[in-house]
């Protein structure tokens, strides 16, 4: 059978990608459709035809699935980084859990029988909008040149205006409209890629959840006494930006703010926060207190508290009502009873490792950043835990010479790797410490099911495992496991 680009056809969506794309069926051959939901009959344009598939367009819905949805956003097509919004949230959750399961069976190997026993129904959330507690946002300028906040439209580097982002917080609207409306003002130009001439180029605007208090950093393109005059009379605090103290005073007024700063990046990149930070008002970080929850009363129980600081820079779950779920389950998986020593790899700014901390004898954290090490640190005294080490460095490289020349062990190892997974050395290093529990957090079940065939393959067994929604409305999700030492293991 021979399609062509731009050929139009009907037909029935019958599945969808892990992706988050429609598939639909002619006489077998699929069609991947961006936007569609399974159920839906649709009239699609055929973009790109290759040998055993090929990418459409949607056109028109014929018959909508019953799954359809209103979306919120009215520009989520163009954003593209809420990949399933047309979809209604209770189907959003059955296509998580299905999507972990079918990776874990045919990538882990893993027997369908055996992961419906293991596996828990996924944690969803009640209000699955406004969950994010970080955004970042760029700045450039319209057609008519007035300056303009949003994202950038699909793989492109125009920016589509949109300061209302359902994910988000309500206050990032106000903040970057008062961004805006000084950059009109005062004439402060937005950063252009093109030229790499422009001074505003990105907004990090950070909540702490429980605490209310908020952060913006922006980003700019600040080359030293081009921008601002430097050393501003009677003030420590250097201006970065032209008339500064006008951006800063419509900010400060907006309730719960608590930390002004500028990050400087003058590189021609896509990477969008430079390495040097300067506070132009308030506070360096802003804090925020993560409670665990008891899993078996459906995380509702008053829980524990740890506060952590956040500085702009260091990684902190962007999902605060799902990241107290996810780290009650692991916290619950890892079994603590006060007399283990836990190694937590990938710890980040030790958020998993205090928690740990308070119900074991002792927590080794290891995390590649050394800027997170040193916030993970910090967070360790300033909630009163004395019972937890951070070393900077790689797990795959910390981790073996730690058992090998030092001969330190586990009871428990927790890891909450990136999309990567784990590195091989490190999963084997796991298998010859022997702990008699490993915590698997994923962020990617492909390669969490590539390292679970490992694990058990060495000796372990899979007990159990749940997914946890930590990104409504996208295609990603959580997924944490237990896993036990087998008794009879010869190695
Ligand atoms: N557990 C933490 C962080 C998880 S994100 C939390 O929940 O907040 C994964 C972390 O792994 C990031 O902080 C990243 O910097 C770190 N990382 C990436 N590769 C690593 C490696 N090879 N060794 C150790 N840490 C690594």
């Amino acid at each position: 059978m021979n399609y062509e680009k731009n050929q139009i056809l009907t037909v029935e969506i019958v599945d969808i990608t892990s992706e988050g794309e429609g598939i639909g069926k002619v006489e077998g051959y699929p069609f991947f459709v961006k936007d569609a939901v399974i159920g839906d009959k649709a009239e699609i344009r055929v973009t790109r035809v290759k040998k055993n598939y090929a990418y459409a367009r949607l056109e028109k819905v014929i018959t909508p699935s019953p799954f359809r949805v209103q979306p919120k956003c009215a520009l989520h097509k163009q954003c593209g980084g809420c990949q399933i919004q047309a979809m209604g949230y209770e189907q959003q959750l059955k296509f998580k859990q299905s999507k972990v399961r079918n990776n874990l069976i045919r990538i882990g190997g893993f027997e369908p029988e055996f992961i419906d026993k293991r596996m828990d129904p996924i944690v969803g959330m009640e209000e699955p909008f406004h969950y994010r507690n970080k955004a970042q946002y760029p700045i450039g300028v319209n057609k008519e040149g007035k300056p303009v906040a949003g994202f950038y439209a699909g793989r492109t580097h125009d920016i589509i205006a949109n300061t209302q982002c359902a994910l988000g917080v309500e206050e990032n609207k106000e903040i970057l409209e008062a961004i805006l409306s000084y950059m009109e003002q005062y004439g402060v130009s937005a950063y252009d890629e093109a030229t790499g001439n422009g001074l505003l180029r990105h907004a990090l605007i950070r909540k702490g959840f429980d605490s209310g208090e908020i952060m913006v950093c922006l980003v700019i393109n600040f080359k030293a006494g081009k921008s601002g005059k430097n050393g501003n009379a009677g003030s420590h605090r250097q201006e970065y930006l032209p008339k500064q103290e006008k951006l800063l005073e419509a900010l400060s007024e907006i309730l719960g703010m608590t930390s002004i700063s500028v990050s400087i990046n003058t590189e021609k990149t896509n990477v969008i926060m430079g390495k040097e930070i300067h506070t132009i008002w308030g506070k360096d970080t802003i804090e925020d207190t993560i409670y665990v929850r008891d899993v078996e009363k459906d995380f509702v129980s008053a829980g524990r508290g740890i506060t952590f600081a956040i500085s702009p820079l260091s990684f902190y779950q962007v999902n605060p009502v799902q990241t107290e779920k996810l780290y009650s389950l692991a916290l619950s998986y890892a079994g603590l009873t006060g007399k283990e020593t836990v190694w937590d790899l990938y710890c980040g700014i030790g958020t998993i490792s205090l928690f740990l901390a308070a119900d074991a004898r002792k927590v080794y954290g290891v995390e590649i950043v050394p800027q997170a090490i040193e916030d993970a640190r910090k967070n360790a005294e300033h909630n009163g835990i004395d019972n937890a080490e951070f070393f900077v460095g790689k797990a795959e490289e910390v981790l073996p010479k730690k058992y090998e020349k030092e001969g330190i062990f586990a009871d428990v190892i927790v890891v909450d790797p990136p999309r990567k997974g784990c590195d091989e050395a490190c999963l084997d290093t796991m298998l010859k410490m022997k702990p008699e529990r490993i915590v698997y957090v994923s962020c990617d079940s492909a390669t969490l099911a590539r390292d679970l065939k490992v694990l058990c393959d060495g000796g372990y067994e899979i007990k159990k495992i749940r997914a946890v929604d930590m990104f409504p409305m996208t295609v990603h999700v959580e997924t944490v496991c237990l896993l036990s030492k087998l008794l009879n293991t010869k190695t």
